[in-house]
């Protein structure tokens, strides 16, 4: 069976390098495969869970994200890229979908854990946010998903949706099978599924305000590089340094290959050589962020010379975001009555 691809960002800032490395790599490479239908969500609704009170931040996102996706290479002809709130039928199907789940079952969940506790939530949580798996879970089926490209942060959510087909199943005992068991599709190089922020102590995050955005300018990318958390032991020049939990190091073994060195550092001839420099002592941390520097200037000029290019149409990017939304909603309707056809929700069959 070929796949079903889906996946989405939250609307709430630009895309940054742990998006980059995290999932749009991964799709770009995806759409280049056989696949069945490939979709990518622009989670505006989800967005809202924790900005309900900054609706201009969540709105004037959606199109710096779809402009993200384009200038870092997503092909529009092959990507329905489309917006989660002009799709209605997946709030009727969370709806139904939140019966099957229960509160400690959410409250257990380790990334909305940690996001609770990152937005100050623990005491008060709003149920909007405390339930956004059981709505992920909808967006997931309602395409009958098989294949789900993310960060490490979404596996309890996808393990979440898993869990909601399932007892969809127990429960309503459809006659067909409605959906698909979708999987996550990390990326292989495990620094890359989550990439850790500037100031080394959580992922990279746009709520965070540790992030290399994909649109940074040339000199904002230099000066977050240049502050980006070291080894706090290695002062001098001559001290070994710790390349565990140093963000720079993170980074290359995230973005660096030998033809950077080739360019960019010829005394070494890949990073295994400059770490071993680095631990044994010797090697500032300057020289390591400046070859950082160069490589993710090299990756980030053509994205962002892009993206301003994009920026001169956005009204033809946000007809197609619409035109995609009603072709997603066209789909997600179809799932959903049969959905309904399993529940016995067919009101119309009452009438004789
Ligand atoms: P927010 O802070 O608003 O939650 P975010 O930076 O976490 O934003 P999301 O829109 O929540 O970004 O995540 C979108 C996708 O990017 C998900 O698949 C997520 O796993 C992935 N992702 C986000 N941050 C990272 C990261 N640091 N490393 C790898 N993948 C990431
Ligand atoms: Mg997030």
């Amino acid at each position: 069976m070929k796949e079903i691809i889906l996946t989405g960002d939250r609307p709430t800032g630009n895309l940054h390098l742990g998006h980059y490395v995290g999932s749009v790599q991964n799709r770009v490479a995806l759409q280049n495969t056989d696949f069945d239908k490939f979709y990518i969500m622009i989670a505006d609704t989800q967005a809202l869970t924790d900005n309900f009170n900054n609706v201009d931040k969540v709105k004037n996102n959606i199109i710096q994200v779809a402009m993200d996706y384009i200038s870092a290479g997503i092909d529009i002809n092959k990507v329905n890229i489309f917006i989660q709130s002009q799709v209605p039928e997946l709030f009727e199907m969370t709806s139904y979908f939140l019966n099957l789940v229960t509160v400690s079952r959410l409250q257990r969940n380790p990334t909305i854990k940690e996001e609770l506790k990152q937005r100050d939530f623990v005491k008060s949580i709003p149920v909007g946010f405390l339930t956004y798996p059981v709505s992920q879970a909808a967006d997931i089926l309602a395409f009958k998903t098989t294949l789900v490209p993310v960060g490490e942060d979404q596996l309890p959510m996808v393990e979440q949706t898993r869990e909601v087909l399932q007892s969809f199943n127990n429960t309503y005992k459809p006659q067909n099978p409605i959906f698909n068991t979708p999987k996550a599709f990390l990326n292989e190089n495990k620094i890359c599924q989550r990439l850790p922020g500037l100031d080394g102590k959580i992922k990279m995050s746009k709520s965070a305000g540790n992030a290399i955005y994909l649109c940074d300018d040339e000199k904002t990318i230099k000066e977050k590089v240049m502050s980006a958390y070291t080894d706090p032991d290695h002062i001098r020049v001559s001290d070994p340094g710790k390349i565990e939990g140093n963000i720079v190091f993170a980074y290359l073994d995230a973005f660096a290959k030998e033809e950077h060195f080739k360019k960019y550092l010829p005394d070494y001839r890949n990073l295994d050589e400059l770490k071993a420099h680095y631990r044994k002592g010797g090697l500032g941390d300057v020289k390591v962020k400046l070859f950082l520097n160069n490589i993710l200037q090299e990756l980030l000029a053509p994205i962002r010379e892009k993206k301003l290019e994009l920026e001169k149409n956005v009204n033809d990017i946000y007809n197609l975001l619409f035109e995609n939304s009603l072709k997603a909603s066209l789909v997600a309707k179809a799932t959903l009555e049969e959905m309904k056809e399993a529940m016995g929700l067919n009101y119309l069959k009452l009438l004789k």
